[in-house]
C-alpha cells in the first residue's frame, strides 16, 4: 500500500478551517482507493510572525522537503502584518526554493453551479508561469519625489523558463482536447512577447498533434466571457496568467471554488497545493468558509502524486454535493458550514 507524507500549513484565518475540513474527504478517498496519507502540521503563519518575528523557521524548506507534497490554507493577516511580509516570508520562498514553476488552475463549473455567465459548461485550465516574467522584481525608481521621477519595471523572460512552461502547456493540451492557447501581447511588447511567440512556434513543430492558437491578453480576456467553449488549455506568463485565472475563478462561481497547484514537474522538490483565496478575516473563525477550493486542491495533489482514480473520484464527489447548492456554505447561498460540506463530500465517496 502506498503511503504519502503530507506537510500541512494551515496558516491564518479561514486557512485553518478549510485545511482541517479537507482532511476528512482526503481520508475517505485514501481508504477507498487503498493508500494512506500521514500528515505533519506546521504552525507557520502571521500569528507565528507576531510571536517570533519570522513566518517560518530558517530551516523551513529543509523540513518541507522531507514530504511528498505541501497543502497550504492561506497566509495573511493584513490588519497586523503587511501582506509583503507574509508573501515574502513564506509563500514566495517555498515557490522559488522548490522551483514550482507551474501554477495550474482548473476553472470548471461544477454541477449545480452556474456562475455569473449563467452557463452550464465552462472548462478551462490556466497554466501560469510562476517564477519570472513581469514579476521578476527587476527595476527601480530614480529622481524620487521630483517632477523627473521615473519608475522602471523590467520583465525578464529566459529561454529555459519560457520553454519549460510552454512545454508543460503542450503536454497538458495533448492529455486533454489537443488545443492550446498561448497568450502574449506581442503587438505592443516587442521583445519579451515576440520571444514567447517564437518559442511557441519552435515547440509547435514538436507537437504536431496539438493545435496552437496565439491570443493577445485583451482578446482572450474577452473570449473567456463571450466564447469560453473555444478554449481549453491556456498557457500564459506570470502577470497574464494571474489575470486570466481571476477571471476564470469569477466565472466558475467565485473564490470559494478556485483551486491551485504550484508544481515542480521534475519531482526534485515537493509541489504545493492551495486554494486561491486568502485568509478572509471577515469570516474567520465562524466555521462558514467554503472548503471546496481546498478539497479541489487536494484532488490536484492526488493527481500529481499519481493517484489519478482517487483524484477523479474526489472531484466527482465534489460535484455530487454542489449539485444541491442549498447544502453549500453561505457564499453560495446555502446554509451549510465548512464541516458539513466536507462531511458530505466524504459521504459522497
Ligand atoms: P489575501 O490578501 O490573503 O488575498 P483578500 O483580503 O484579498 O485576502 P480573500 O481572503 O481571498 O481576500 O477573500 C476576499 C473575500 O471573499 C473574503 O473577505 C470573503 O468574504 C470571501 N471569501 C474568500 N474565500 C472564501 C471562502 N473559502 N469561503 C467563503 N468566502 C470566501
Ligand atoms: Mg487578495
Amino acid at each position: 500500500m502506498s503511503e504519502y507524507s503530507l506537510a500541512l500549513i494551515p496558516g491564518d484565518g479561514i486557512g485553518v478551517d478549510v485545511v482541517a475540513a479537507a482532511l476528512v474527504p482526503l481520508e475517505a478517498v485514501a481508504d477507498k482507493h487503498g493508500f494512506s496519507v500521514r500528515h505533519t502540521s506546521f504552525d507557520w503563519s502571521c500569528a507565528r510572525f507576531l510571536e517570533t518575528g519570522a513566518m517560518m523557521p530558517d530551516d523551513g524548506l529543509e523540513q518541507l522537503s522531507l514530504h511528498d507534497a505541501v497543502l497550504l490554507g492561506a497566509v495573511g493577516w493584513p490588519a497586523q502584518v503587511p501582506d509583503s511580509v507574509s508573501l515574502h516570508g513564506l509563500l514566495l520562498p517555498i515557490r522559488k526554493g522548490f522551483d514550482q514553476y507551474v501554477n495550474m488552475r482548473p476553472h470548471l463549473l461544477l454541477p449545480g453551479i452556474t456562475g455569473p455567465l449563467r452557463k452550464s459548461e465552462f472548462d478551462i485550465l490556466v497554466i501560469r508561469e510562476n517564477t519570472e516574467g513581469e514579476y521578476s522584481g527587476a527595476g527601480g525608481r530614480v529622481h524620487q519625489g521630483t517632477q523627473n521621477e521615473v519608475a522602471v519595471e523590467t520583465a525578464i523572460f529566459t529561454r529555459a523558463a519560457v520553454e519549460r512552461i510552454l512545454r508543460y502547456g503542450f503536454e497538458q493540451a495533448r492529455s486533454r482536447s489537443g488545443r492550446l492557447a498561448s497568450v502574449t501581447k506581442s503587438n505592443a511588447q516587442k521583445h519579451t512577447m515576440v520571444f514567447w511567440d517564437d518559442v511557441t512556434d519552435e515547440l509547435a513543430a514538436e507537437y504536431p498533434d496539438v493545435t496552437v492558437t496565439r491570443y493577445h491578453i485583451d482578446a482572450i480576456a474577452a473570449r473567456f466571457v463571450t466564447h469560453p467553449e473555444t478554449l481549453d488549455v491556456v498557457v500564459a506568463s506570470n502577470l497574464f496568467g494571474d489575470i486570466l485565472s481571476d477571471i476564470g475563478a469569477a466565472i466558475q462561481g467565485g473564490l470559494g471554488f478556485a483551486a491551485s497547484a504550484n508544481i515542480n514537474p521534475d519531482g526534485g522538490f515537493p509541489s504545493m497545493f492551495e486554494p486561491v483565496h486568502g485568509s478572509a478575516p471577515d469570516i474567520a473563525g465562524q466555521g462558514i468558509a467554503n472548503p471546496i477550493a481546498t478539497i479541489w486542491s487536494v484532488s490536484q495533489m492526488l493527481q500529481h502524486l499519481g493517484e489519478r482514480d482517487a483524484a477523479a473520484d474526489l472531484l466527482r464527489a465534489l460535484g455530487t454535493v454542489t449539485a444541491t447548492p442549498a447544502r453549500l456554505t453561505p457564499d453560495c447561498g446555502g446554509s451549510g458550514t465548512t464541516d458539513t460540506v466536507a462531511a458530505q463530500v466524504a459521504a459522497a465517496l
